[in-house]
């Protein structure tokens, strides 16, 4: 310890500050306290989590520690902590994200997983990510196979933005931004693929007040209704603007998968099959 410390020393050491953290953040429903204990104090010292664990008991400055508290406060009243970090990690990539986006969630992953396991992996293939959002899902396809051609919509410009900042950051020359609403600016047959996370919460659903997606967006959330509505508008778009054996891939909730599968059915779209999560819920229907 240094002489006249003794009390920074003691009192804001890593180890401590992340016990009491973890523990106040273990009233936040459905969070996991002490990777977000981590994570707060990683952003605040910019300290990365291998030294935090590597360090014990070295001690926090004073500046470091008043940027912890505030950081803390606010996960404390619920902002997620994906918009207080400004950060998500999603497949194997680490995005920016803003209040303009939906946060990417892992769940998502099986998306890119049966994009990726049913396209063909070396053909030039015109792949459509409607309502892109932050560009995960374009992204991550585009990480993967840069052959491939990505073409991410939404009708945000906002979110646009953030997307855009998402692949000009990672380098990626095999994706494009359209502002647009779904499909509408792609000519008929013209696509290989058409991949879509859309908003998919009924409007009545009561986890819209609960949580992280209170900050969300709440067009990327719902599209109102019984919470179908943009799979019959993406089903009808896609028919149209898919080539012939073309696919569609879409996430949708864990009891929707025969309603999407039936939306599919009825608008012509041929032999939609359901895949389930690591949970065991069904999360994506390709036809
Ligand atoms: N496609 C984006 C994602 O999967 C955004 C989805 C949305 O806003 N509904 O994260």
């Amino acid at each position: 310890a240094r002489p006249g410390n003794t009390k920074l020393s003691v009192e804001h050491r890593i180890d401590t500050l992340l016990r009491e953290a973890t523990s106040a953040l273990a009233a936040i429903p459905e969070g996991t306290p002490r990777l977000e204990a981590e994570l707060l104090l990683s952003e605040a010292t910019g300290w990365s989590r291998t030294r935090l664990f590597a360090w014990p008991d070295h001690p926090v400055a004073s500046d470091a520690h008043a940027r912890f508290h505030a950081l803390l406060a606010r996960r404390l009243a619920g902002e997620p902590i994906a918009y207080i970090r400004g950060r998500q990690a999603f497949w194997s990539l680490e995005l920016h994200v803003t209040p303009a986006t939906l946060i990417p969630r892992p769940e998502t992953e099986l998306l890119v997983e049966t994009a990726l396991e049913t396209l063909l992996a070396e053909a030039p293939l015109r792949i459509a990510d409607l309502g892109t959002g932050s560009g995960a899902i374009a992204a991550a396809l585009a990480t993967e196979r840069p052959v491939w051609h990505l073409l991410a919509t939404d009708r945000s410009p906002a979110a646009l933005e953030v997307a855009r900042e998402n692949l000009v950051r990672l380098g990626l020359r095999n994706a494009t931004l359209l502002r647009a609403h779904w499909s509408e600016a792609f000519a008929p047959a013209s696509l290989d693929a058409v991949v879509s996370n859309p908003p998919y919460v009924a409007a009545d659903d009561p986890h819209l007040a609960r949580g992280d997606l209170r900050y969300e967006p709440r067009e990327a959330l719902t599209p109102g209704g019984d919470g179908l509505d943009a799979y019959r508008a993406i089903a009808t778009d896609a028919r149209r603007c898919l080539r012939q054996g073309g696919w569609l891939i879409l996430e949708h909730g864990y009891d929707q998968g025969r309603d999407v599968r039936r939306i599919l059915i009825d608008t012509g779209l041929k032999a939609p099959t359901t895949r389930s999560d690591l949970a065991g819920h069904d999360r994506v229907t390709l036809a």
